[in-house]
């Protein structure tokens, strides 16, 4: 059904703007003031799709420091989920972590409480670092492709990936881990650009801008595929090896 955003649009009314905070109005000498604060903010701002557009959105992402990282993304109005999240979960960790895993996008739980990966998938997400000797705010830092929940969890659109992707970029920048490691396909797509099966990406080690990627299922997927369970347990130990047989290398 077509939103009043998509109807503006078509007529050509948009971009639509919304005030950021209510008007205030006080009362000083007999004269009512109103005091409109901060005034208004766009709401569809990635209407502006001019390739001048998103270079600068881009580039000013790029540059984002961790101080402004999350307000920026709970500020995001670059694709249709601004409209339909209760919160924008930008990601949990150890900011200086060696390991980062990247999932789908937020559930209806992370949705509620802007952390990812706290329902039943993260659960089992938790379990797994444990069993590595690992904890989700310790040495891990734990991001999504997508910052807010598509509604009724369906996969994400190609237009979405691609406006988060320039904050999936700075947080492997920021983070600087050593490994990253692909939960289920949409992660797993977007890092190596390719629709291949997770069945045929895993087992190996690839690279992702240098770093060294290893791709395993979703935890959400192995919930329901509980015999998955091991070979995820593998990958796991590949990517342990793999970061291991780095730092001996490396003589750290
Ligand atoms: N699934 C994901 O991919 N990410 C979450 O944060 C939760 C469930």
């Amino acid at each position: 059904m077509a939103t009043r955003i998509d109807i503006l649009t078509e007529l050509n009314l948009a971009p639509v703007w919304r005030r950021r905070a209510a008007a205030t109005v006080s009362q000083t000498s007999g004269e009512a003031f109103v005091h409109v604060q901060a005034a208004v903010v766009p709401i569809a701002s990635a209407l502006d799709n001019s390739p001048a557009a998103l270079d600068a959105r881009r580039a000013r992402i790029a540059a984002l420091e961790w101080d402004a990282f999350a307000s920026d993304v709970e500020a995001c109005t670059a694709c249709g989920l601004c409209r339909t999240r209760n919160r924008a979960v930008p990601g949990v960790g150890d900011v200086r972590a060696e390991w980062l895993f990247i999932g789908e996008a937020p559930g209806a739980e992370e949705d509620m409480r802007g952390e990812p990966f706290v329902g039943q998938a993260g659960r089992l997400l938790d379990s797994m670092l444990l069993a590595l000797g690992m904890q989700r705010r310790r040495n891990v830092y734990i991001a999504n492709v997508l910052k807010c929940r598509p509604p009724g969890n369906r996969t994400p659109e190609p237009q979405e990936a691609d406006a988060c992707r320039p904050y999936l970029e700075r947080q492997i920048a920021l983070v600087g881990p050593r490994l990253l490691i692909a939960l289920g396909k949409s992660a797993a797509s977007l890092l190596l650009g390719t629709d291949a099966s997770i069945a045929s990406l895993r087992g190996r080690v690839h690279s992702y801008q240098g770093r060294p990627l290893v791709v395993t299922y979703h935890p959400a997927y192995l919930l329901r595929s509980l015999h998955e369970k091991a070979k995820t347990w593998e990958d796991l130990l590949l990517a342990k090896r793999t970061l291991a047989s780095l730092k001996s290398a490396k003589g750290a």
